[in-house]
């Protein structure tokens, strides 16, 4: 399919975790990308310092929907569907008196 004129949902929904000029640490999900234009057109499309996420994504039905609205929904669940789970302070102490419990210091480069 086309990308919808407009719609700028797959540059809204999603988080990008890519460094952009306007986003050096990435995109958090739900925040307008500070490159889309007043058309929610990517103002940096053609630029090289546009994320190769962005420039890999190609509008299929099934994620664009028929409606802004429609992948805008599609895509914030797929967001919600894909965020890593943050442990609890508790999960993360019961982890920390495990015998398995690695701090970032202790991994190995086998274990990374
Ligand atoms: S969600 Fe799909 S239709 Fe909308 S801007 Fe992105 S690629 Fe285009
Ligand atoms: S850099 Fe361009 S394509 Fe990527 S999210 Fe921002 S506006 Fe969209």
């Amino acid at each position: 399919m086309q990308c919808r004129a407009g719609c700028g949902a797959c540059c809204i929904a999603p988080s990008i975790s890519s460094p952009m000029p306007l986003h050096p640490f990435g995109k958090p999900a739900g925040i307008h990308c500070l490159h889309l234009d007043k058309e929610n057109k990517c103002a940096i499309f053609l630029h090289p310092s546009r994320p190769r996420v962005c420039a890999g994504f190609q509008p299929t039905e099934d994620v664009c929907g028929s409606s802004r609205e429609e992948a805008m929904a599609i895509l914030s669940e797929w967001e919600s569907l894909t965020e890593p789970v943050q442990p609890s302070p508790e999960m993360r102490k019961k982890a920390e008196f495990s015998p398995d419990f690695k701090t970032d210091a202790s991994l190995s480069a086998v274990d990374v």
